[in-house]
């Protein structure tokens, strides 16, 4: 809406200016044409004065010559011997002429009858004419010089006459008459753009660079004066038809334009116009330039400003979008830089987020770790106090004996039996030796992973472990059936952890045996190629799929006091060896646990 109102708006502007373009191209040409019309005008009416100032006092110079008076008398005196004075007097005009550049020069009577002439020899020669009727012959034979355009008579070629009377002693006894060809005017006139007109004091066109503008009358004449015109013979029998309708020739001199008719045309056309008045001749030169001429240049003007004000007009426009487009973009800048901005402080905060989150997270790590040993160590601990009523109990029975022994050997001592003593001394060092092993492997639970010693013998972990729950095994009535332990089979694991592991699954498995029917734990150890199974099954409960899937999950447990880690635990401790603790049932009912473990491929050390 505002875009087109503004592109409306300079439409408007351009079109006013072109107004004003054109008006004053207008007005700025057809002062130009003016001007140059008047220039050229009075250039030619000067020119044509000094022409006809050249020949206007001759007649009265060459009528002084008294070669002249002896025709002219002899004329008078209406002697015989006229024609070979009349024939000597035209050669002598003839040599004027020729010498003077006149068409003709010739001697008239006191009657208007021409008696020699330069132009004696050619057809229409003047010599015999009477030109009693003409103004010139009238002027000079009442004694005044005169001048005369006319059409010659007999010539019928345009010419000026000037003409001076000849006295004899006072008295005008002939006329002395010079005839000028005006073509001379062609000579001097070279404006093409311009047409020309020289009328007389009435307005008659009597010369024209347009030929049908000839013997018409600038002004309409009234009878009156045609009627003199015609009498005159001056211009013939010419219509003299007006070529305006302008009242006065007043009216054509002081009008910047003025139109006049185009006889040939059939049309009227507009002409700025200039003139010059010929005073001594008593004509005017008109100059006359078609004001079409000025249209041309406003037409040249308005298109030129058209295309000026619109390369003015893409040019301001592509500058203006020029400028909206770096405002926009400066704008765009300004935003996408506080979005970067913003952006950077978002990325610093979540940075700084992530930062404090990898912060926690290895202090949840650590933490964790440390949890978790403690919680290894927990469960161990837990389970070693579970053990501890059995061991006690296996170590009470050979501390018992031994200190049976010892009272028996006193005994024997004081009686002297020193076999009988060394017999008894033998049994408490064995029995001695029974307490320090189940003392040792007590120790070898209890103290933390090895890491340095990773290759344990698979039969020996399974006996300490079934050791270990021996008493506990005999105390639920459970049926331990351990399977082949050969001992060339060796494994890559800690022994105390692999013995904590299979500790653990025995202790589950006697736990689950609680209510069975002659329970039973079975262990199974084999080699399959690269591989070490154990195999620690029982004829429990078993366990159903949901339980299954989720009893290595920390904090399972169906027990009222149990911990829920313990497979957790063992399945953390198979894997960190690149093993395997799974869960199955047991073909003869009850779980299944089995670990694989790679096997040692290092000889037996
Ligand atoms: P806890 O012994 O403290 O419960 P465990 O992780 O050792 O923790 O055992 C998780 C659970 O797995 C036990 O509570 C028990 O329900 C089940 N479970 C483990 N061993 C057996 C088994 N041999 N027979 C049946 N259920 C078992």
């Amino acid at each position: 809406m505002q875009k087109s109102k503004c592109l409306i708006l300079i439409v408007a502007i351009g079109l006013v200016l072109n107004v004003v373009i054109a008006q004053l191209t207008y007005q700025q040409i057809k002062q130009h044409l003016a001007d140059k019309v008047s220039l050229d005008v009075n250039q030619l009416g000067q020119k044509l004065d000094a022409q006809l100032m050249r020949y206007s006092k001759l007649p009265e110079v060459l009528a002084n010559d008294p070669r002249l008076l002896q025709p002219l008398l002899t004329d008078q005196a209406s002697s015989a011997n006229t024609d070979n004075q009349y024939l000597k007097t035209s050669l002598l005009l003839q040599q004027w002429a020729t010498t003077l550049g006149a068409d003709t020069i010739y001697l008239i009577n006191q009657h208007g009858k021409t008696l020699a002439a330069s132009n004696w020899q050619q057809t229409g020669s003047f010599v015999g004419q009477n030109y009693a009727y003409r103004p010139y012959f009238r002027d000079a034979i009442e004694g005044k010089p005169g001048q005369y355009f006319a059409l010659g008579a007999s010539s019928d070629k345009r010419g000026y006459y000037f003409s001076a009377p000849i006295f004899n002693q006072q008295s005008i006894i002939g006329v002395m008459t010079i005839k000028v060809d005006l073509s001379l005017i062609e000579d001097i006139w070279q404006y093409e753009d311009i047409e020309y007109t020289i009328a007389d004091s009435v307005g008659v066109v009597f010369y024209s660079s347009e030929n049908s503008w000839l013997y018409r009358s600038l002004i309409p004449l009234d009878d009156k004066q045609k009627q003199q015109v015609l009498a005159s013979r001056q211009y013939g029998n010419a219509k003299l038809d007006p070529l305006t309708d302008y009242s006065q020739l007043d009216d054509l001199k002081h009008r910047e334009t003025i139109d006049i008719k185009l006889p040939a045309q059939n049309d009227t056309e507009a002409f700025v116009v200039a003139n010059h008045n010929m005073t001594q001749a008593g004509w005017s030169i008109y100059g006359f330039s078609p004001i079409n001429a000025a249209y041309q240049y406003v037409i040249q003007a308005v298109l030129m400003f058209t295309v000026f004000y619109s390369l003015l007009g893409l040019a301001v426009a592509s500058w203006w979008q020029t400028l909206k487009a770096q405002k926009a973009l400066a704008q765009l800048n300004d935003r996408l830089e506080l979005l970067v901005v913003k952006r950077t402080n978002n990325l610093q905060e979540s940075n700084q987020q992530l930062r404090d989150t990898l912060g926690q997270y290895e202090r949840s790590q650590a933490e964790l770790k440390q949890t978790q040993s403690e919680l290894v160590q927990a469960a161990k601990l837990a389970m070693l106090g579970e053990l501890s009523a059995s061991i006690n109990h296996e170590i009470n029975q050979p501390l018992a004996a031994m200190r049976t022994y010892a009272e028996n050997s006193r005994k024997l001592l004081k009686k002297e039996r020193y076999e009988c003593v060394a017999t008894n001394v033998d049994e408490i060092i064995k029995l001695n030796q029974m307490v320090a092993d189940i003392i040792a492997r007590f120790k070898v639970f209890a103290r933390k992973a090895n890491e340095n010693n990773n290759r344990t013998v698979a039969a020996d972990s399974i006996r300490s472990a079934t050791s270990l729950l021996r008493n506990k095994l005999i105390k639920e009535g459970v049926i331990l059936r351990v399977g082949d332990l050969p001992s060339d089979i060796l494994i890559n694991v800690d022994a105390v952890q692999i013995e904590q592991v299979i500790v653990n699954l025995m202790h589950n498995a006697i736990q689950a045996l609680a209510t069975a029917h002659q329970p039973q734990i079975g262990i199974q150890l084999a080699a399959l190629d690269n591989l070490v199974e154990i195999r620690i099954w029982d004829n429990g409960p078993g366990l159903d799929d949901d339980q299954k899937k989720r009893i290595f999950m920390p904090f399972f447990t169906t027990k009222s006091d149990g911990l829920g880690l313990g497979l957790t635990i063992s399945r953390r401790i198979i894997d960190s060896f690149s093993g395997t603790l799974s869960v199955a049932d047991h073909s003869g009912g009850g779980a299944e646990f089995v670990i694989t473990l790679p096997r040692s491929t290092e000889d037996t050390q």
